[in-house]
C-alpha cells in the first residue's frame, strides 16, 4: 500500500500521483507539464510505469496540468475507466481536443527547427484520435457519493471550490484488514469566489496530498480585488485604450464575465465593448451555465438570463478567426478576454502584439503565470518581450489581480487543513520550492503537523505513514 509523486513534486504543472495497493495500480491525474520548451519536452518521456498495467484513474478536474496527459496515456496502452465529475467529463470534452491541436502545431514547429539542423521530425505527443478514445473512458460521478472502485479500494469526490467540477479526492483503502483513507486535495480554491461553492471541510485523513501553489501569499481580500477592478477600469476609460486579459477558458474567464455583469452600474460597464475571443471558453461558459445545481447561492439568485448569469448584454462571443481578427482594428473601449491563460499560444498572443506597445492599454493578469512563460515576463515588469519571434517593448500597463484567482491563498489553504482532526501528516506537492516551503512552516507552527516536501520518485508508504525515498536518478530533470 504505497503512492508515488511522479509530478508536480517541487513545481506546480503536471500532477500525477500512482497508488499501489492489493497488486493494482491506480493513478491520480495525468497532466500536462506547461512552462519553457525544456519543461514541456519532458512531456513525451516514457511514464515510470507500464500504462497497459493500470488498473483505474481518478482525475481531479479538467485543468490541462492535470488532465492533458491522459490521451497520451491512452496513446500508449491504457484502456480501464477514467473517473472523475461529471462537469469535469464535460469540460475535458472542450478542453482536450484543443489541447490535442496545441500537441500538433508545437510539433510542426519544432520538427521545422529541427529540420534546419538536418534532424528528423517530432511526433505530436498525441492526436484527435487519442482524445476521441480517451474521452470514451472517463466515468462520470457526482460529488460526496462512494463509488467502488477496484477491490479494497472506495472513492469519494469532494468539492474543491476551484473550477466547475474540482474535487478532492477521498480514496478508502482496506488491505489485510488494515484501512487507510488517503486525501488528494486536487487544486483547491479561495472561499467566497464567484459561481462555484467553497471548498468542502474534510474531517478525516490518515495522509494527506496537498496543493501548494499560492503557500507562501495571501491573496487580497474579495472587497479589495473588487475594488481594484473597478480601478483599473476607472483608468482604463481614462487612458481610452483597451484591455487585454489573458485567461485560461475555464474558470477566470466566468468569473470575469460574472463579475463584469453583477457590478455593472457600480463600475459603469456600459462603457465598454466586452469580446470573449476563445470559441472554448464560450463552450466552457455554456456548461458553467448548464450546471445550475453546482452553482452556490448568490449566483442562483443572480442567475435571470439563459446565457449570463448576471446578464452583460455588452458582450461580444468571437467564434470563428475572422471576428478574432477584426479586434485588430479596435483602438479603444474593448475588453478583450483570450487564451491561452499564460500567453504561451492562441490568440491572446495576436491581441498582445496590437496593444503591449501602447502606453494607453492595460493588461490585467488574473491567473498563475508559470516560470518561462511570456505571461510570467509581463508579471515581472520585462521591458522587453518577445511575440511571434518579433520583439516588443512593454509600453501598457501590466496589472496582476491576485485576488481571482482559482487557487486558495496561504490563510485558505490553512483554513481547509484546520478542519481535519486529528491534523494529518502531509506531503505538498503542486507548488514552487519557495512556495510550499512557506506554507509547510505554517503547517508545522499552527498545527504541529510531520510535513514532507517530495521530490519526483519519493512516495509514501501506505502502512507505516512514512516517506519514501525515490532514486535520484529517476528524478526530473532540474528546472
Ligand atoms: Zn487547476
Ligand atoms: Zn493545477
Amino acid at each position: 500500500m504505497k503512492v508515488e509523486f511522479l509530478g508536480a513534486a517541487g513545481e506546480v504543472t503536471g500532477s500525477c500521483c500512482l497508488v499501489e495497493i492489493n497488486g493494482m495500480r491506480l493513478l491520480l491525474d495525468c497532466g500536462l507539464i506547461q512552462g519553457s520548451r525544456a519543461d514541456e519536452a519532458r512531456n513525451a518521456q516514457d511514464f515510470a510505469f507500464d500504462p497497459t498495467r493500470l488498473d483505474a484513474v481518478v482525475l481531479s478536474h479538467a485543468h490541462i496540468d492535470h488532465s492533458g496527459r491522459l490521451p497520451l496515456l491512452v496513446r500508449r496502452g491504457y484502456r480501464g475507466p477514467i473517473y472523475t465529475h461529471r462537469a469535469t467529463r464535460g469540460l475535458c470534452r472542450v478542453l482536450l481536443p484543443d489541447s490535442a491541436s496545441l500537441s500538433r502545431r508545437d510539433a510542426e514547429l519544432e520538427s521545422r527547427r529541427r529540420a534546419r539542423k538536418g534532424l528528423p521530425p517530432v511526433e505530436p505527443l498525441y492526436g484527435a484520435d487519442d482524445v476521441a478514445d480517451t474521452l470514451r473512458q472517463f466515468r462520470s460521478l457526482d460529488f460526496d457519493a462512494w463509488q467502488d472502485l477496484l477491490p479494497g479500494v472506495r472513492l469519494r469526490l469532494h468539492e474543491a471550490g476551484h473550477i466547475l467540477g474540482a474535487a478532492s479526492i477521498e480514496l478508502e483503502l482496506t488491505h489485510d484488514g488494515l484501512r487507510r483513507t488517503l486525501i488528494y486535495s486536487g487544486d483547491l480554491g479561495s472561499y467566497d469566489m464567484p459561481i462555484v461553492r467553497d471548498p468542502a471541510a474534510i474531517t478525516k485523513a490518515d495522509a494527506l496530498i496537498m496543493e501548494s501553489t499560492y503557500g507562501d501569499r495571501d491573496h487580497r481580500s474579495h472587497e479589495a480585488t473588487l475594488a481594484e477592478l473597478k480601478d483599473i477600469l476607472t483608468s482604463a476609460d481614462h487612458d481610452a485604450g483597451n484591455i487585454i486579459i489573458p485567461a485560461f477558458a475555464v474558470g477566470r474567464t466566468q468569473d470575469l464575465l460574472y463579475l463584469f455583469g453583477k457590478h455593472w452600474d457600480d463600475w459603469g460597464m456600459e462603457r465598454w465593448k466586452v469580446y470573449l475571443d476563445s470559441p472554448m471558453a464560450i463552450q466552457a461558459s455554456q456548461l458553467y451555465i448548464s450546471h445550475s445545481e453546482l452553482h452556490d447561492e448568490e449566483t442562483r439568485e443572480l442567475s435571470t438570463a439563459k446565457s449570463f448569469m448576471p446578464p452583460l448584454p455588452n458582450l461580444t462571443l468571437c467564434k470563428s478567426p475572422e471576428e478574432s481578427m477584426r479586434l485588430n482594428h479596435v483602438r479603444s473601449g474593448a475588453i478583450i478576454i483570450a487564451g491561452s491563460g499564460m500567453c504561451s499560444g492562441g490568440r491572446v498572443l495576436h491581441h498582445l502584439k496590437h496593444n503591449v506597445w501602447r502606453p494607453e492599454c492595460h493588461i490585467v493578469i488574473v491567473g498563475f503565470q508559470a516560470r518561462g512563460t511570456l505571461g510570467r515576463r509581463l508579471v515581472e515588469r520585462q521591458p522587453w518581450v518577445r511575440i511571434h519571434g518579433e520583439a516588443m517593448r512593454v509600453e501598457a500597463q501590466v496589472h496582476t489581480v491576485g485576488g481571482m484567482s482559482a487557487h486558495a491563498g496561504q490563510r485558505e489553504l490553512l483554513r481547509w487543513y484546520g478542519s481535519f482532526e486529528p491534523a494529518p501528516p502531509t506531503w505538498l506537492i503542486h507548488g514552487e520550492p519557495a512556495a510550499r516551503a512557506a506554507l509547510a512552516q505554517r503547517l508545522v507552527d499552527d498545527f504541529g503537523t510531520a510535513v514532507t516536501e517530495p521530490a519526483h520518485g519519493d512516495g509514501i508508504d501506505l502502512v507505516t505513514l512514512e516517506g519514501l525515498h525515490g532514486h535520484p536518478t529517476a528524478a526530473a530533470s532540474a528546472s
